[in-house]
């Protein structure tokens, strides 16, 4: 039979992509210096005259593929940045194939679909209330962003204001409490909402990094309190269950941002840490994170799906309306066309099962205590109660710990960040991706400690 120039295109794609998912554990996580310079190369004038489709696959894995970060490979650290199943990369795939516009259900059944299945197993799968509403954004930042829209509307509905129709000029003053660990992403939200970035109230926070509710102000009926499942640095997570008790008192809203540390929920041995997140209104999270999903693909989830259908929703009269009781689900998101990102997240979970998640979630917090017992062993001092997957490292000084920073980052075995935890400088490992093995953290303690000794040595002489 012959082949088709689409058949051609596509293998050629797919056999380059294997190739490079190959190789992967045995390159260096960051680019060479010669890859990057390579980029140069993609500068010139657009051609007058197109260039053939394998001559641009050839370029983009040429020069392409050696100046990604090898986040994929195993011994990324930095971030929180996920792997990708095989399986979700191929689902990822197929869905590409198709095209699928997922902003309504008759543009696409199946997207529509996937999305429904997904929500109901997500709701069972993370405890949510059985009403749990919600939808597939681009990350955890539009996850949050969509949850407060829905905030600002139900506690100004609530008000007798339409936000969505009237704007906030005039409105009654809704309050955001923080703690003084909340994430940038949230700040973000909170400013693209017209609610300011710093017209917050902020709670101080423990040394673990959590939320100190007697020192949070008396919440009211105006009041949208933001809580996290996952500190980014400690991995820790706020007393929800306290937070939720009193802000369901005052009629206050609680959302929760839980990019990663969410899917703790599943696991019933980190029950200390998760109890009464379920207690919340909204919750966001990734599944490019934890789930091993490919970029992007985040999730909000949402009590009572009213809310962010008033905050969502649009209507046209060439949008033609859907079945009376079908969920549309452009009706809850920001965006209108979208790619059909629940696929990716029906993929996922259909693979890993429950007990896969559970274990998923297992193995990150395991990982990270080997990494946090092997670093120690070495007498590397652990800044964090390691509760999850994130571990904080001091080489001594801030200036050793950037060095020891800078040379396992230049080494290129594995990568991991630098942060600043509670006024001293650290390593940041977190560790987020079912690639790596219990081989690539003891390679990459291996390399850590290289590199301290080194700094340390130098240090010394
Ligand atoms: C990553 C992260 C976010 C932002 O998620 P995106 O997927 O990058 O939009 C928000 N909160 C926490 C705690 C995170 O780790």
């Amino acid at each position: 039979m012959e082949i088709t120039p689409t058949q051609l295109i596509l293998r050629d794609a797919c056999a380059r992509a294997n190739d490079y998912l190959h190789r992967i554990k045995s390159r260096p996580v960051v680019a060479s210096v010669q890859a990057a310079q390579r980029l140069e190369e993609l500068f010139h004038d657009l051609p007058n005259k197109g260039v053939h489709p394998l001559e641009i696959l050839r370029q983009l894995d040429e020069i392409g593929s050696p100046a990604t970060v090898a986040t994929a490979g195993g011994r990324y650290f930095g971030l929180v940045i996920g792997g990708a199943l095989p399986l979700t990369i191929g689902a990822s795939w197929l869905a590409t194939a198709w095209d699928q516009n997922a902003c309504f259900r008759w543009t696409s059944p199946i997207a529509a679909t996937l999305e429904d299945v997904s929500l109901q197993w997500l709701r069972k799968l993370l405890g949510l209330p059985a009403e749990t509403a919600g939808a597939f954004v681009s990350g955890a930042s539009m996850a949050t962003f969509s949850a407060l829209a829905a905030a600002r509307h139900a506690l100004l509905s609530r008000q007798g204001w339409n936000v969505e129709a009237q704007g906030l000029y005039g409105a009654p003053e809704l309050r955001v409490v923080v703690s003084e660990e909340i994430h940038v992403t949230v700040l973000k939200a909170l400013s693209l909402l017209g609610l300011g970035r710093e017209r917050i109230i902020k709670v101080p926070t423990d040394s673990r990094g959590r939320l100190q509710v007697d020192l949070m102000p008396a919440l009211d009926e105006l009041t949208i309190v933001c809580i996290q499942a996952g500190n980014v640095n400690s991995g820790d997570f706020d007393p929800a269950a306290q937070v939720c008790r009193l802000a369901k008192a005052a009629g206050a809203w609680v959302h929760v941002d839980g990019a990663f540390g969410l899917w703790a929920l599943v696991n019933p041995d980190l029950s200390a840490l998760t109890e009464g997140f379920t207690d919340a209104d909204s919750w966001a999270t990734d599944g490019h994170k934890w789930l091993n999903v490919p970029y992007d693909n985040g999730i909000v989830l949402i009590r009572e799906a009213a809310h962010l259908r008033a905050a969502m929703s649009m209507s046209a009269s060439y949008l033609a309306e859907g079945m009376e009781g079908d969920r549309e689900p452009s009706h809850y998101t920001p965006e209108s066309s979208r790619r059909a990102r629940g696929v990716e997240i029906w993929a996922a979970l259909l693979h890993l099962g429950r007990d896969g998640v559970e274990k998923l979630v297992a193995q990150f917090c395991r990982q990270a205590t080997l990494f946090a017992q092997g670093l120690s062993k070495h007498g590397y001092e652990i800044l964090n109660e390691v509760v999850l997957n994130q571990v904080l490292v001091s080489f001594g000084s801030a200036q050793v710990t950037r060095a020891v920073i800078d040379a396992v980052q230049a080494e290129g075995v594995c990568w991991c960040g630098g942060t600043v935890w509670q006024g001293r400088t650290a390593m940041r490992i977190s560790v987020a991706n079912l690639a790596t093995t219990e081989a690539d953290v003891e390679l990459s303690i291996q390399a850590i400690v290289r590199a301290a000794e080194k700094a340390r040595s130098r240090g010394a002489s």
